[in-house]
């Protein structure tokens, strides 16, 4: 704690200065700094072995591509009679 009159280092509960004598509020409370804790998440994705050389979203795109075409021509059908 620091006195506020003449910054004079007081220790805890003084409630007068013992340099300047000035009064000493009671419900001075030190600042502590606020400690922000970085939360670090690694991200450890590593390719497994083992698996096909074809990624999911190539497989992926190419099922939509054969479920459209089957979309299409089954309209197709319908509407053709
Ligand atoms: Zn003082």
């Amino acid at each position: 704690m620091i006195c506020k009159n003449c910054s004079a280092i007081l220790l805890d509960g003084e409630r007068f200065c013992c340099s300047c004598g000035a009064a000493i509020p009671a419900d001075e409370q030190p600042i502590q700094p606020f400690q922000a804790q970085p939360e670090t998440q690694p991200s450890d994705e590593s390719p497994q072995p083992g698996q096909a050389k074809t990624t999911s979203g190539e497989y992926i795109a190419l099922l939509l591509v054969v479920l459209g075409i089957c979309i299409f021509a089954f309209i197709a059908a319908q509407l053709g009679g």
